[in-house]
């Protein structure tokens, strides 16, 4: 059967709906930058331990992202010059959005302590709420994968000493011997297998009860996207691949991921698991798929929500007949 038109495929609801505009060349321009930091109408976002400040009611309805001025921010004893830049938003007025991340022993330490700086969420969390709209939930994404990058890129991999951020923190430079280090997005395959009236589905031992979602696994060096499907694939649950088909990409930022989405045609069937990873893994007809995205199956199976590729990908299999 032939995979779903890419026109047609659903967006994901994190990472997709990207409106502004990231200004790259200005990154390494100190003196625009410096003006944007100090410009009465830049705003910050905040995340302490990758989780977000956000402002919500007292019964947690409404959320919305929390909004700092560069006031706000150096009253927490932060350096304007730890912050990186997000970009413009060229629709509003051209506010230039920055965000800062704070571990949580750092958050400890700001004028009215940790407590202060509540209520943080994490994205998933947030993703999963709904009260945010895509919009803001593609942009905390990208403020959650650079701050994660620069959580993990403290030290130089080569020498081991201490780098710096540089150009409004998309680049890292270590102090003693000059290495740089650039953000990064790791690749990833995430993959709807169907023998043409089925699609296969994984329960991974991470997984909530009865939750089954598409496989997925990494990029290896000196690999392309249609080898590590067919690899991994393979390796998770012995079912051959043949012909692969890119349908759709979603930046994912758990931690900085850039999910890769593919449709697969099974040449077998039989399933022989990975067991240290995959808990169980089954094919699924579309009628059970219908009734898993409206939580309706009889034996209570579910799948992923409308923040993930994955489930573009599960809805793209039904919408084919
Ligand atoms: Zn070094």
């Amino acid at each position: 059967m032939s995979p779903p038109d890419r026109e047609s495929f659903p967006s994901p609801r994190i990472g997709t709906a990207q409106t502004l505009n990231r200004m790259a060349e200005k990154r390494a321009d100190k003196d625009w930058v410096k003006g944007r930091l100090n410009d009465a109408k830049t705003r910050f976002l905040l995340l302490v331990d990758l989780s977000l400040a956000v402002d919500s009611a007292r019964d947690k309805s409404g959320t919305k992202l929390r909004w700092y001025t560069a006031e706000q921010i150096e009253a927490l004893g932060v350096d304007l010059n730890d912050t990186f830049l997000l970009g413009c938003n060229e629709n509003e007025d051209d506010v230039t959005i920055f965000a800062v991340s704070l571990s949580s022993a750092e958050a400890a330490n700001v004028p009215g302590g940790a407590e202060s700086l509540k209520p943080l969420v994490d994205l998933r969390s947030l993703a999963m709420q709904g009260d945010l709209s895509p919009e803001d939930l593609s942009l905390a994404g990208v403020a959650r994968a650079l701050a994660a990058w620069h959580a993990i890129a403290k030290c130089c991999g080569r020498c081991g000493g201490k780098t710096r951020s540089k150009d409004a923190g998309w680049r890292r430079r270590c102090w003693a011997c000059g290495q740089e280090f650039y953000p990064r997005a790791d690749p990833a395959v995430i993959v709807l297998i169907t023998d043409g009236e089925r699609c296969l589905l994984g329960h991974h031992k991470r997984y909530a009860h009865k939750f089954y979602s598409t496989l997925a696994g990494f990029v290896e060096p000196g690999e392309d996207i249609e080898a590590c499907v067919r690899r991994e694939m393979r390796e998770e649950t012995g079912v051959e691949i043949g012909d692969v088909t890119y349908l759709a990409s979603q930046p994912w930022p758990f931690p900085h991921l850039l999910m890769v989405g593919c449709w697969a045609e099974a040449l077998t069937t039989d399933l022989s698991l990975e067991e240290e990873e995959l808990y169980d893994a089954r094919w699924f007809t579309r009628e059970e798929i219908r009734q898993m995205l409206t939580e309706t199956h009889p034996e209570g199976f579910t799948v992923p929500g409308s923040h993930s590729i994955a489930y573009a990908l599960i809805k793209s299999f039904v919408e084919l007949e």
